[in-house]
């Protein structure tokens, strides 16, 4: 690893104070699991990195104006564990407690997650789902960033040097609401997912569906919302023509890049797969 200056900042001002000074060559660490290797393997070269773990209002997870509010810094372990976030969708939480194993969850944290940006990670998809939007600042203000505006590209987020991510916001769900968190994990439990799905669906007395969302993890170079599967849902019952055509709609959405876990095709079908048994827990 090459050597490079270390700062730990006290607060957020003094941390976005010392991005700005060297946007183009500082970094922000939380958690350190994927900065640290990224280092190691020579593939990014900072000459500083800005330690945020002594930030403590950047940990904070609660509901201050109705919003659920998800801190940056707060570790997977953490939110998998929290009150507030299991009283706003069990599949949140336990979207969280798939993240990896014990040992990276208690280290690794949400803004670290989103700004590293792999398709394959776990949170990024329910997040999407539940309607999530990223809150970022930098020294010249504050910017709200929905989070499929926030995935530009593989690795790559749409952030600007000197922002810092402060949490994920997500809106209160719709009455009866039910989500469910699907990861297809065929090789080992602590893997990456091959694909996940993230559905949410909300239903009228009359089981019509009035509230549809599907976000698919692994099915491409960003995780993806299918859109046109959802509004295929929405004034219909939740039967099973309805969940097939949606679940095929989904998988054609997917546009996945064949790696060790699987052929583009086969994420594809597995997209499909998965959808379909999401949709059929939630209906
Ligand atoms: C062995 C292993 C297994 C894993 N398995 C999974 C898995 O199954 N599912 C899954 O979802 N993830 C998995 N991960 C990824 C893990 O969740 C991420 O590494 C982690 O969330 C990154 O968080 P961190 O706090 O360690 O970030 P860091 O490593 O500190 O930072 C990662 C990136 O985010 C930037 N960054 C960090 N915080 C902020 C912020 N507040 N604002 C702006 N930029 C920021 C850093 O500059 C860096 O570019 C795995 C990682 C490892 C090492």
């Amino acid at each position: 690893m090459r050597p490079f200056d270390y700062l730990e900042p006290e607060t957020l001002d003094e941390a976005l104070v010392r991005l700005a000074d060297d946007p183009d060559d500082a970094v922000v660490m939380a958690g350190g699991t994927s900065l640290v290797i990224l280092m190691k393997q020579d593939l990014i070269r900072p000459a500083r990195v800005i330690g945020l773990r002594r930030i403590g209002e950047l940990r904070a997870i609660g509901t201050p104006e109705g919003n659920l509010s998800l801190g940056a810094l707060a570790t997977h372990g953490a939110l998998a564990r929290s009150q507030p976030v299991r009283a706003h969708a069990a599949a949140l939480a336990s979207t969280f407690a798939a993240v990896a194993t014990v040992r990276i969850r208690e280290q690794a944290t949400l803004g670290g997650n989103l700004a590293h940006a792999d398709p394959a990670q776990d949170p990024p998809v329910t997040l999407l789902a539940l309607d999530g939007v990223a809150v970022a600042r930098s020294r010249f203000g504050e910017r709200r960033i929905p989070l499929d505006a926030l995935f530009a590209d593989l690795f790559e987020t749409s952030l600007e040097p000197g922002e810092i991510l402060l949490r994920v916001e997500l809106p209160p769900l719709p009455a009866g609401a039910r989500a469910t968190y699907q990861k297809f994990l065929p090789r080992t439990l602590d893997d990456y997912a091959t694909v996940s799905v993230a559905a949410v669906v909300a239903t009228d007395a009359s089981g019509v569906c009035t509230h549809a969302r599907i976000a698919l993890g692994g099915a491409g170079p960003v995780p993806l919302r299918a859109r046109e599967a959802e509004r295929s849902l929405v004034g219909h019952r939740l039967e099973d023509a309805a969940i097939r055509g949606a679940a095929a709609l989904a998988a054609a959405a997917t546009d996945p890049i064949a790696d060790l876990r699987g052929s583009a095709a086969y994420k594809r079908a597995m997209a499909g797969v998965w959808t379909e048994r999401a949709l059929r827990e939630v209906a």
